[in-house]
Formats: C-alpha cells, sequence, structure tokens
C-alpha cells in the first residue's frame, strides 16, 4: 500500500513567539554614517509607540527555519494530489509563473501613462477577446477580483439593466444546487433568492423555472455543469422561459473547467457568466488568492460593464472612463493584473486544441474515477459526471463511519482529502475532481487508497474513527475552533 511518504524529518515548531529571547537579534545594522534623526519630530505623535508587547526576539537562523519548517508541513498541489471538488485544484504549469514575472510586467506601475503600458492594454485586451470567445460572449470585464467577485460584478450588472429601463426587478432564481456564494451575491446585489428544486435527477427541470419565473424575476443564476458535476440539459428550454419574461440567464462559470473547447455558454441561451481565472485558467489558489473573477456578457449588458474599459482603435489600446451605464469601478485599478497575465499565458500556450483536450481529459478522468469506486461508495447520482464525480457515505454509514472519518483516513495515507458535505443536497457528500493534469497512475493509487479505507469502514471502524494518526495535530474539535478562536498569542 503506498502511503505518499508521511514519515521523515518534519521537525517540530513552536510559535514564534515561544522561540524568543529577550534582547536577542536577528540582524545588526552597520553603525549610521549620518547624523540619527528624531522620529518624535518626524512621525505624527499618535502613530509612535514605545514597544511592541510580545515581539518576539529571535536570531536569523530561527526565523529562517520556523519559516522554512512551517512551509514544509504545507500541502500543496505541488506535493501531491488534490482531488478538491468544485475548486479546479489542477497543476498550474510553471511557465505561466515565469511569465507573469517577467520584471516588464511586476515593474509597471497603475499610474503610468498609456503610452507607456501599451503591451499591458493589449494583454488585457486579448484575454477579453479570448475569454469571449471561449465563453460565446460579446464583452468581457477583466476588473472583479474573485469568482464571488464576479457573481456580484453581474448581477449588479443586471439590476442596473433593469433600473435603466424604468422597471426594477426584485428576484432572482436560484436551484439549491447552488454554491453559497450564488445567493450570498444575490442579496448584496440587492435581489430577494427564490429557491428551486432540482428533479430527481439532479438538475434542474423545465417546468420548475416555468412555474416561478415571472415579470418581477430579473433572471436565473445557474451553474453548468452544476455543482453536484451534471450537465443542465435542459438549459436551452430553461433559458428561452426566463428570456420571454425579459429575464436573464446567469451562468456561475466556476466550472468552465468541464467546457471549454467543446460548448459555448453563449450558445446555450447564457447572458452573463463569470470566470474564475484561479481555477480553470492557470493560478495557484491556496491561501485564499489573489484570484481573479471576470465576466462576460451578451451585447445588451455591455453598457453597464465596469470602468475602465480597454479600447482598440487602429494599433493603440486606451482606457476608456466615460460610459455614462457603468456600474462603476469595483476594483482599485484594472483587477488582479498578474493573474490575467497568467491566464493568457496559459491559453496561448494551450491553443483552442489544447483547452478542449484539457476539459475532455478532465471528464474522462472523473469518470474513470466514479467508474472504479461505484461499487464501494454510494453513487449520489448514477449517470455520467462532467469534471467532477459525487459520492457519499450511505454505504459506510451501517457501520457507524461517516464521510468526514474517511476524509480524514484519507491523510494518514498522505492525500488530500476531497470536498466534503457539499454540495448540500447531498447528504455525506464525498465530492472528488482528479482535473486533467493528473496521471492514470495517480488516481489508480488513489482509487486503491480509497478501496482500502472502504474495506476498513467494513472491518475496523475504528481506526477511522481514531484517524488522523500521522499527523501532528490530530482531529481537532472545529466547532469549538470556530466559535472560541485563539487569534492572539499571550504569553503564559
Ligand atoms: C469557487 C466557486 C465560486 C466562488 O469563487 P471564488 O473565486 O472562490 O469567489 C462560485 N461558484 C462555484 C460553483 C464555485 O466552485
Amino acid at each position: 500500500m503506498s502511503t505518499n511518504g508521511i514519515k521523515g524529518l518534519l521537525m517540530d515548531e513552536p510559535l514564534i513567539f515561544e522561540k524568543s529571547s529577550e534582547g536577542r537579534t536577528g540582524i545588526c545594522p552597520s553603525e549610521f554614517d549620518v547624523p540619527p534623526a528624531d522620529a518624535k519630530a518626524l512621525i505624527p505623535q499618535n502613530l509612535i509607540r514605545e514597544t511592541i508587547e510580545g515581539f518576539p526576539d529571535v536570531a536569523e537562523i530561527d526565523i529562517a527555519r520556523h519559516y522554512t519548517r512551517l512551509s514544509q508541513w504545507n500541502f500543496g498541489l505541488d506535493t501531491g494530489f488534490y482531488p478538491l471538488g468544485s475548486c479546479t485544484m489542477k497543476y498550474n504549469p510553471k511557465v505561466n509563473e515565469t511569465v507573469a514575472r517577467f520584471p516588464g510586467f511586476t515593474m509597471l506601475h497603475p499610474y503610468e501613462p498609456e503610452e507607456f503600458t501599451q503591451g499591458a492594454l493589449e494583454l488585457m485586451y486579448e484575454l477579453e477577446t479570448y475569454l469571449a470567445e471561449i465563453s460565446g460572449l460579446d464583452a468581457v470585464t477583466l476588473q472583479p477580483s474573485a469568482g464571488a467577485h464576479g457573481e456580484l460584478c453581474g448581477l449588479l450588472m443586471i439590476a442596473a439593466y433593469f433600473k435603466d429601463k424604468g422597471r426594477p426587478r426584485t428576484k432572482i432564481i436560484i436551484p439549491d444546487t447552488a454554491h453559497g456564494t450564488n445567493p450570498a451575491s444575490s442579496h448584496l446585489a440587492g435581489f430577494k433568492v427564490v429557491p428551486v428544486k432540482s428533479e430527481g435527477r439532479g438538475v434542474l427541470s423545465v417546468e420548475a423555472i416555468r412555474d416561478v419565473m415571472d415579470e418581477d424575476t430579473a433572471g436565473l443564476m445557474l451553474t453548468n455543469p452544476n455543482t453536484i458535476g451534471l450537465f443542465e440539459r435542459n438549459i436551452r428550454e430553461i433559458a428561452k422561459i426566463v428570456h420571454k419574461k425579459g429575464g436573464f440567464v446567469y451562468c456561475d462559470g466556476a466550472n468552465l473547467n468541464a467546457l471549454m473547447g467543446i460548448i459555448k455558454l453563449g450558445d446555450l441561451g447564457v447572458d452573463v457568466v463569470q470566470f474564475n481565472l484561479h481555477k480553470t485558467f492557470s493560478t495557484p489558489h491556496g491561501g485564499g488568492g489573489p484570484g481573479s473573477g471576470p465576466v462576460g456578457v451578451k451585447k445588451i449588458l455591455e453598457p453597464f460593464l465596469p470602468i475602465p474599459r480597454i479600447k482598440k482603435s487602429r494599433k493603440k489600446y486606451s482606457l476608456v472612463y466615460d460610459s455614462p451605464k457603468a456600474i462603476g469601478r469595483l476594483k482599485a485599478f484594472y483587477g488582479n493584473f498578474s493573474i490575467m497575465v497568467r491566464a493568457y499565458s496559459y491559453i496561448r500556450r494551450m491553443g483552442p486544441d489544447g483547452l478542449k483536450k484539457a476539459s475532455e481529459t478532465a471528464i474522462l478522468n472523473a469518470n474513470y474515477i466514479k467508474e472504479k469506486l461505484r461499487d464501494v461508495f454510494n453513487l449520489a447520482y448514477d449517470q455520467p459526471c462532467m469534471h467532477e464525480a459525487v459520492f457519499s457515505d450511505k454505504n459506510q454509514t451501517g457501520y457507524g463511519v461517516s464521510t468526514m472519518d474517511m476524509a480524514k483516513r484519507l491523510i494518514d495515507y498522505g492525500y488530500h482529502p476531497p470536498t466534503v458535505y457539499f454540495p448540500l443536497v447531498v447528504h455525506g457528500a464525498i465530492m472528488i475532481e482528479p482535473t486533467e493534469t493528473e496521471t492514470k497512475e495517480t488516481m489508480d493509487r488513489f482509487i486503491e487508497v480509497m478501496r482500502k479505507i472502504a474495506e476498513e469502514a467494513r472491518e475496523n471502524p475504528q481506526l477511522l474513527k481514531d484517524s488522523p494518526t500521522k499527523t501532528k495535530v490530530g482531529r481537532v474539535d472545529e466547532t469549538r475552533a470556530a466559535r472560541e478562536p485563539v487569534l492572539r498569542w499571550r504569553k503564559k
């Protein structure tokens, strides 16, 4: 049984404060060759403090070791398989990182005059064009800095459209399978959420939408493929119903990794979509960002796109602020530019055929895992999936074993657990997204371990209840961690 190597020289590490020894210092600055100035004369009094309570006094080598050791406890895509569903944790080719670090990009200042930033503007303009092409939409803004931010942007544009028409609408329809950000963004944009249930096979029915769509509803917000990894196959007909009542179809594009080059959302009747560049288009997205959530729209919503827009006239690119119906700005300057560079580099490197192959392989890999595990884990929806497969713990609950126990046990075998307990519509969900970048051997080892865990659940459930055992910290009390967080170190 391959355990992916959890053993070895991983040092324990106290908090940096606990390594402190009063008066020790990491660096000794040279003698000044200029007369010292009085800080009190230069800095406003209210910003001056005599000491920093608890500030650690540590030698340089201890600082280096402290952070290096902590970094070695980290688990990332460059360390191992990371099958989180609904996140698209794919390997991000290093060439895109290299390009994003070109000094010509990193040394740019946002206030530099346009004649010096033509290259950056060209890159942004072309990225907009590529995203429009991939999604089948007419215009794109790169400004939002995450998927949820893009959702808000799209919804604000829809709201602005109806306000401009002099007939504001108040509601948005959202299926029960939606990612939590969808209702949250709708609420922030001032809409009331109308929930709809997906039918028995996990997708939206035409009837369900027909029943709730009316002329006070601004539109429908759906995800395709949806969050249970299934293609919303009634989308064309559903879009017709929404359009007939004057509404818009918003598609959460976080799962675009399953569609690139295969289908264009615009052709399916989608009017607005956000792209999660940090999921589909090659940006590491650990640690909370930065990300980028561009938004594409059909012509009818183009006047409402945030400012500035990038325009090309003859061979010159410029930023245009004159756009009377625009919803304004969502972000300082132009968005998270370095993420755009990675996405641009990724798209150029892959080309249309490469992007298509990525999506096809992502789908193939998810179905491979689904088929290899279906006899031991309950399949929430027994049908071909897109880029992710959703199981549940239904077959294991009889042994007193839950999804959480199996996820923790995976860590003992050296695998990052998949997404668990999401989507909420599947009780005890285990959501696996291998992505296109994993080899068959990696997936086979993961499958072997998952099957082993199913066997352990039958034969020795306590083993799972006690896991993880090979980590520095065992099972933590997650509820207490959330309710009574300890955010400040105090001297004992
Ligand atoms: C990740 C995700 C989002 C949110 O994107 P962020 O960049 O994390 O804000 C929204 N919807 C779905 C389906 C997602 O998977």
